[in-house]
C-alpha cells in the first residue's frame, strides 16, 4: 500500500502524520515514480509550520526533493520510460513512496549518480549552483562568506565555491561543524556562537570584506552580515532558518556602502525545461567529477519524518539527510 506523510493542520514535528494513501496513473504529461529516497530540506519545516503558504491548501504532503523510478508513463511524455531512474528537486509532496507527478519536472539519472545521492542534492545543489554561478556569479580570487557553513546546502556552497577558485569564509554553530567546513573547502571557520563573525571576517580579509554573503540563516545573522560584504558586493538571503529578517533596511545598504540585496528562490531559476536541465547538468556534473561530494550525514524512515524535522531545527544534523520509504 502507497504510504504519504500528510499534514492535517500546521504546527511542530508532531503534525507530521504518516498514512496509507492512493495513487492515481498519471495523465498526459505525467509519470507515476516509485520513491527509493527523498531529501530532507529546511524548506519542508516552512511549510509544516505555515511560515510558508502551502499553493493547494490541506491536508498536505511536504517535500521537494526525491529520487526513484518510473513505473509508468502518461501521454505524450517522450524520453521517459518504465524502469528509468529519474530525480527532482523542484515539486511539492515528495514525502510519499509513491507519487504521480509532471514529467518536465523530471530529470533521468546517471550510473555514477546513486538515487540516495540524487535524493540528498536536487534542491540543495541546484540551490548551490545557481547563487553561485547566476545570484552573483564566482570567479578566482573572489571571497566569498558562507553562513551555515556545515549544512545541507553550506557544505555544498564550500566545496564548489572554492572549485570554482574563490576563498571561502565559513561560519558554523560547534567546533565539529567548523572542521566539516574546513574539509569542504572553506579557508576560514568562524564558530558564529562564540565570535562575533564580521569582526572576525574584516580581520580575515584585512578590511577588504566579502563580494558576497550567502546567508541562510535570516534574523540571527542580519543585520551583522552587512557588515561583511565590500562596497557595491551582494546580500544574497535564500533563507530562514533561524526566521525569516524582519527589519530589513534599504537605507542600511547605502550606509554600508551601495550595497546590493536579493532574495532568490530555487524555483524561478529552474522554472523552465531549459533552465532545468542546464542547472541539472552543471550539478551532475561537479558531482560526477568528484569536485563537490554530497555529503549524505543522517538517513531516517520516512515514518520517522517528525524526528528528522526535531534534529533539523535544532541544529542536530549537518550535510545532507534523506529519509527512506
Ligand atoms: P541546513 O542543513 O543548513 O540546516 C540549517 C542550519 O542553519 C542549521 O544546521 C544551523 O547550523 C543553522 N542555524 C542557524 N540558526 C539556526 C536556528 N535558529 N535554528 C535552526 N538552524 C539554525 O538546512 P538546508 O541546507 O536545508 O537549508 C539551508 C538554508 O537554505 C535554509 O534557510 C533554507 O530555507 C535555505 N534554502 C533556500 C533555498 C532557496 O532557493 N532560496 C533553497 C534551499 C534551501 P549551525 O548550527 O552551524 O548554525
Amino acid at each position: 500500500m502507497p504510504a504519504a506523510i500528510r499534514i492535517h493542520e500546521l504546527g511542530g514535528p508532531d503534525v507530521l502524520t504518516y498514512e496509507d494513501i492512493t495513487v492515481g496513473e498519471p495523465g498526459p504529461g505525467e509519470v507515476k515514480l516509485r520513491h527509493t529516497a527523498i531529501g530532507l530540506n529546511f524548506i519542508d519545516t516552512y511549510f509544516r509550520s505555515g511560515l510558508y503558504p502551502a499553493p493547494n491548501g490541506l491536508p498536505l504532503i511536504p517535500g521537494n526533493e526525491a529520487a526513484g523510478v518510473v513505473e509508468a508513463v502518461g501521454e505524450g511524455v517522450n524520453g521517459l520510460r518504465r524502469g528509468d531512474r529519474v530525480a527532482y528537486g523542484s515539486s511539492l509532496g515528495a514525502y510519499c513512496t509513491e507519487r504521480v507527478m509532471p514529467a518536465a519536472l523530471l530529470v533521468k539519472l546517471p550510473d555514477a549518480i546513486s538515487d540516495e545521492t540524487a535524493a540528498a542534492m536536487m534542491l540543495k545543489g541546484m540551490t548551490a549552483r545557481y547563487l553561485l554561478r547566476q545570484t552573483y556569479p564566482v570567479k578566482a580570487g573572489d571571497t566569498i562568506l558562507v553562513h551555515a557553513a556545515a549544512g545541507g546546502v553550506g557544505l555544498l556552497l564550500c566545496q564548489w565555491g572554492h572549485h570554482l577558485g574563490a576563498t571561502v569564509i565559513g561560519t558554523a554553530g560547534s567546533p565539529e561543524k567548523c572542521e566539516m567546513a574546513r574539509e569542504a573547502g572553506a579557508a576560514y571557520v568562524i564558530n558564529y556562537r562564540e565570535e562575533d563573525f564580521a569582526a572576525r571576517v574584516k580581520e580575515i580579509t584585512e578590511g577588504a570584506l566579502c563580494d558576497v554573503v550567502y546567508d541562510g540563516v535570516g534574523q540571527a545573522t542580519y543585520p551583522a552580515s552587512l557588515d561583511c560584504i565590500r562596497p557595491r558586493g551582494l546580500f544574497a538571503s535564500f533563507g530562514n532558518a533561524s526566521g525569516p529578517i524582519q527589519n530589513f533596511s534599504l537605507l542600511s545598504l547605502s550606509q554600508k556602502g551601495s550595497l546590493y540585496a536579493t532574495r532568490p528562490t530555487l524555483f524561478t531559476h529552474v522554472a523552465t525545461r531549459e533552465a532545468l536541465e542546464a542547472n541539472a547538468a552543471d550539478l551532475m556534473a561537479v558531482v560526477a567529477s568528484g569536485a563537490v561530494k554530497i555529503p549524505v550525514n543522517q538517513r531516517y524512515k520516512l515514518k520517522d519524518a517528525a524526528e528528522a524535522h526535531r534534529d533539523l531545527e535544532s541544529r542536530q544534523t549537518t550535510g545532507s539527510t534523506v529519509l527512506l520509504p
